[in-house]
């Protein structure tokens, strides 16, 4: 039941000092922006990538988690 599960959203700082967000749920960057401020909006428009779910769900794009 995925809607059980809610996603997170870890920022990643990138080396050009823009920020990603990125949703624990799809695996997708929800967002790239400058301000990281800015990614609570993106964060809360992102709806999860049916297809990426999918494939995280059968073990084809993994993220270390402690989840499971
Ligand atoms: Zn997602």
């Amino acid at each position: 039941m995925l809607s059980l599960l809610k996603p997170s959203f870890p920022h990643r700082r990138n080396a050009d000092g823009s920020h990603d967000s990125i949703c624990t749920m799809c695996l997708a960057t929800v967002a790239t922006v400058k301000s990281e401020g800015e990614l609570a909006r993106h964060e809360s428009a992102h709806v999860c990538e049916p297809f990426n779910l999918y494939r995280v769900s059968h073990g084809l794009l993994s993220m270390r988690r402690e989840a499971q």
